[in-house]
């Protein structure tokens, strides 16, 4: 957000950038949400509902829920909060606290550490390796483990590496957390954003035979899906007891996620034919970009290397071979970018590796034709030094 708002500065100056800092679609939200939310509106949908979300969005989301994982699941485990960061808030506030540490799959989304340190527990950041676009195995985490460590972060797929576990690989991370007694807190708000053809290779922890797997949160929400950012309506999904204290935190905190913000959300669970055929929209132009900017990367910057996004809308790439005498980290490199050919990018310091930089693809072919020649062009200064 930092970038995005220097970025948006240098705009307003009248300097031509291009934005692919930001972690949004750059779709509006589909007419027929919008619809039912200004409808909501209009019919009095405008007084306070239950702290944790109308029963009739609880209980489509649990339906959503259901439908994906091929079980009947409990829609008192749901509780809908203002976007999937106030359900990470409940679960990580609720959770943990002093003493308690928390394995962080790394490179990881911002918010992550930060929540676990205002709720003066622990972050401990966990990275895979690279060559398995730094996917966690057990042995990574009985490396990263101690006594005190009481969850695990997870998020897939992966902002920022478009990382996508399969079935195997999250299955085998959550039977170490169940031997382990770790909950596992698993952010997958961009579910639907996968790029391969068979669904069943993009896992999410209700895919996990129940078996294999203990204490979990589910968190996902309607932001990255359906094009709705702005509306903040996520939800966790979790054992119902745990629900009630997320419930009672909130309710002392935020309250119910407003009201004609929920009668849209219910419509975006609910009108699946309409939901569905949005969703395949905004994939189909997400993948062609992906595409492109995987086969550009290859093209202009082929000593750079990058994890090969196979979901979300993100390229994550190494800029450390591009540092010279005045640039020793991406911070100062993606200042450069920037301030030279006014493209913004995200350093990876925000991610846990700041010889890394994420270029966010949710922008139009032709902006990510010109960013990334305009990348190349510094990265030819560089190597000609
Ligand atoms: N999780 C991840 C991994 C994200 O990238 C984001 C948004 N950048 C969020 C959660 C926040 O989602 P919401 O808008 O629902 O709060």
């Amino acid at each position: 957000m930092a970038v995005s708002t220097l970025a948006k500065h240098l705009a307003a100056e009248g300097r031509d950038i291009i934005d692919l800092s930001a972690g949004e679609p750059d779709f509006d939200t589909p007419l027929f949400i919008s619809d039912a939310g200004v409808e909501g509106i209009r019919g009095g949908k405008t007084r306070y509902t239950p702290p944790a979300g109308t029963p009739e969005l609880r209980k489509a989301i649990a339906a959503h829920l259901s439908a994906r994982a091929g079980r009947l699941l409990d829609w008192n485990g749901v509780v809908v909060s203002t976007g999937a960061k106030q359900c990470l808030f409940n679960a990580v506030f609720t959770l943990f606290g002093p003493g308690d540490e928390v394995l962080i799959a790394a490179p990881y989304w911002t918010t992550y550490p930060a929540l676990v340190d205002i709720a003066r527990a622990e972050p401990v950041p966990v990275f895979g390796d690279e060559a398995d676009d730094f996917k966690l195995s057990p042995s990574h985490l009985d490396a990263a483990a101690t006594k005190r460590t009481r969850g695990l972060v997870i998020n897939t797929p992966c902002n920022p590496t478009g990382a996508v576990y399969s079935l195997e690989e999250l299955t085998a991370l959550a039977e170490w957390a169940r031997e382990h007694g770790v909950w596992v807190v698993s952010d997958e708000i961009y579910r639907n954003i996968y790029h391969g053809d068979d669904r069943a290779a993009a896992a999410g922890v209700l895919d996990v035979p129940t078996g294999s797997i203990g204490h979990y949160v589910l968190v996902d929400g309607v932001s990255k899906s359906y094009a709705m950012t702005g509306w903040r309506v996520g939800f966790s999904y979790c054992d119902t007891e745990v629900a009630k204290k997320f419930t009672a935190l909130q309710s002392q905190v935020t309250s119910n996620v407003n009201t004609p913000a929920q009668v849209a959300a219910l419509e975006a669970y609910t009108n699946v034919e309409a939901a569905e055929a949005s969703i395949a929209e905004m994939k189909t132009a997400f993948k062609r970009r992906r595409d492109l900017v995987a086969a550009r990367m290859e093209e202009l910057l082929p000593e750079v290397p990058f994890i090969h996004p196979a979901g979300a809308f993100y390229c994550f790439f190494r800029v450390d071979g591009l540092f010279d005498n005045g640039v020793k980290n991406a911070t100062a490199w993606c200042s450069k970018v920037l301030q030279e050919v006014g493209v913004a990018l995200v350093p990876g310091a925000a991610f846990g590796d700041d010889r890394w930089a994420r270029m966010s693809y949710a922008a139009s072919d032709e902006d990510l034709e010109t960013a990334l020649s305009r990348i190349a062009q510094v990265a030819g200064e560089t190597a000609s030094v």
